[in-house]
């Protein structure tokens, strides 16, 4: 068993990709395993009206379940409505459910409206005893105010990029979103992170995704890639992590060693958040 090391301060990372379907979920819940498996201490905020995150998680998130949506909408805390995930203890989740399909028209009108989930977790993270390694945020497929909620609340951005045709169609549109956050709300926000997800080694194509991928963002594509499983896809049928779920097979083992690979790039990651601190 590799080691992880706890990062000197909380890393706060918004998974987002407005494409529906590209690995977003199960990154963010088998990264968050893998890290709460290694000792970590571990934060899912799921902000997916359509709770993906929760369902893998095993925890409650039907609607009238107090959830994200009472949160963002100032009734409630994070410590209020999270709810631990079965199989680890030192794993959180702040559930999603449907109440929260609306919140992106219900929120428009509110003063403060980008920085509801950042005020609450800044709130959260000063006042709980127990500290925080990571805190994962999982996104809707969109670039509404939910995303921009994510983005405001987090520090750093991981970019999961399905190996397919038109892999990187759409990046641009996300880096323009990231760019207004950044001007306007969140100067330091760091896009820290690429995960190829759903990667064939057979296929020419997946390779050549990688190498694209690869020259373009050389500095924060991992090196370990996703590969497609069915056991992957299986986990969250079974409300689990495929770190759980399949523990000695390929998919958990990659999630494991993207996990790794993330938490080893703790101290790079956190001098360039502090170097723009400063600059700021
Ligand atoms: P998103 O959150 O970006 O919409 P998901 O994480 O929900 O994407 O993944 C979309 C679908 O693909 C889901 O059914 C999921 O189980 C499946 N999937 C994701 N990653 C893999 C993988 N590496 N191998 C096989 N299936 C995968
Ligand atoms: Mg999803």
């Amino acid at each position: 068993h590799a080691t992880y090391t706890h990062p000197r301060q909380t890393r706060r990372i918004a998974v987002a990709n407005q494409k529906g379907g590209v690995g977003k979920t199960t990154t963010t819940v088998n990264v968050a395993a893998a890290l709460a498996q290694g000792g970590l201490n571990v934060l899912v905020i799921d902000m997916d009206p359509q709770g993906n995150a929760s369902t893998a998680l095993g925890v409650k998130h039907t609607s009238g379940v107090a959830s994200v949506y009472d949160v963002i909408e100032g009734r409630s805390s994070i410590a209020e409505v999270m709810q631990t995930c079965p199989d680890f203890e030192n794993l959180q989740v702040v559930p999603a459910s449907i109440d929260l399909s609306g919140a992106d028209i219900e929120l428009a009108d509110m003063p403060n409206r980008n920085n509801l989930m950042r005020n609450k977790l800044d709130e959260f993270l000063a006042q709980s005893e127990t500290h925080y390694d990571y805190v994962m945020i999982d996104c809707p497929p969109s670039l509404g105010l939910l995303v921009i909620n994510a983005m405001c609340a987090a520090n750093e951005m991981l970019i999961p990029i399905q190996a397919e045709y038109y892999a990187l169609e759409g990046l641009g549109q996300l880096i323009n979103t990231i760019s207004l956050v950044q001007k306007h709300y969140n100067p330091t926000l760091l896009v820290s992170t690429m995960l190829v997800t759903m990667f064939d080694k057979r296929t020419l194509l997946s390779h050549e995704v990688y190498e694209e991928v690869k020259s373009h963002f050389p500095m924060i594509v991992l090196n370990t890639v996703i590969p497609r499983t069915v056991k992957i896809s299986e986990a969250p049928s079974f409300n689990q992590s495929v770190v759980t779920y399949d523990a000695k097979g390929m998919g958990a083992i990659a999630y494991c060693e993207a996990a790794l690979e993330i938490n080893e790039r703790s101290e790079v990651v956190l001098n360039t958040l502090r170097a723009r601190k400063s600059e700021d």
